[in-house]
């Protein structure tokens, strides 16, 4: 039985078939405009609609940034497209006649990952997305772990830094201002503004009047001495979180997603060096694995799909 699974992400929306092996049947993508939720609602409807023709469809889900609520029905708060209790699954299914499951897309792209990636062989999982912002997802004792409101595992805002920088969430010192992508751009830019170590960066900056993400990645790439400082300091952040979440969770892994992790074991090792030295009860308590994600962009889909086919079959 096939589900087809929807991601709806800031510039673009990705829809596939997926068997129950986590296998993409047939794909479908379309540019986003966050800033037209009824274009978006259209175009779901329209991608959904496309996928299901011939097949034997049992589910979709729809996987978005946001606050979701536990029935998996109302977005309470959506960051990129601009949803406020909006009832995503109850527009959706007054247009279609297959079930639809409302799903966070780091929870997506975390079941993904614990059902046919990087977190197969464990139990107990933790994924940190680390993009433009910090996502999350929690697998604990082989469940994804959603909470009593459905909002858990926002581990982007877990906070590190007491009295710390500003966060988009209101709250300050969260991880997301110390671990992210664009964390990563700002340390960079400081290290540039100071010379030394920074040389190389501050060239980069220079030819085009500003730093990428993906200048950054190049010089990481390179072993520009600078760009590594940078991602050292943001290994040491993340690491240090979690330490933290091992107090509370106890997993047996932490998986990197999202494009910072890219940089693979020169991100994994300052991640795992903090981790070490911050985790209660050091020596003692069995040290976690600690790994890249291996599904990347077709997490999200697989996982929605995924989890919307589960669902049905255990109602
Ligand atoms: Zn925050």
């Amino acid at each position: 039985m096939h589900a087809i699974g929807i991601d709806i992400g800031g510039t673009k929306i990705a829809a596939a078939l997926v068997d129950e092996f986590g296998t993409i049947i047939r794909s479908d993508r379309r540019p986003t405009t966050a800033s037209d939720p009824r274009g978006i609602e259209d175009a779901v409807v329209e991608m959904i609609t496309g996928l299901a023709e011939g097949e034997e469809v049992v589910a979709a889900g729809v996987a978005a940034a946001g606050f979701i609520d536990a029935a998996q029905s109302v977005v309470y708060y959506g960051p990129n497209v601009n949803w406020r209790h909006e009832p995503l699954r109850a527009t959706l299914e007054a247009r279609l006649d297959i079930p639809i499951l409302i799903e966070n897309d780091a929870n997506a792209a975390g079941w993904a990952e614990f059902c046919f990636g990087a977190g197969q062989m464990y139990s107990d999982m933790v994924m940190l997305t680390v993009g433009t912002g910090v996502g999350g997802a929690i697998i604990s004792e082989n469940r994804l772990f959603r909470g009593g409101f459905g909002c858990a595992a926002e581990l982007g805002h877990l906070r590190i830094v007491p009295n710390g920088r500003s966060c988009g969430c209101g709250a300050q010192g969260c991880i997301e201002q110390y671990g992210s992508g664009r964390a990563l751009l700002r340390i960079a830019n400081e290290l540039a503004d100071a010379g030394g170590i920074g040389q190389g960066l501050a060239a980069a900056r220079k030819g085009k009047g500003k730093l990428t993400g993906k200048d950054v990645g190049r010089l990481i790439q390179d072993g520009d001495n600078g760009a590594l400082a940078a991602l050292r300091q943001l290994g040491s952040s993340l690491g240090q979180a979690c330490a933290s979440l091992s107090a509370v969770l106890d997993p047996q892994i932490f998986v990197f997603g999202g494009g910072v992790a890219d940089a693979g074991d020169l991100l994994l090792e300052p991640i795992r060096a903090a981790y070490l030295e911050n985790l209660p009860a050091r020596g003692f308590h069995p040290e976690a694995e600690f790994a890249i994600a291996q599904l990347v962009n077709d997490a999200g889909v697989v996982g929605a799909a995924d989890l919307a086919r589960k669902h049905v079959f255990t109602k």
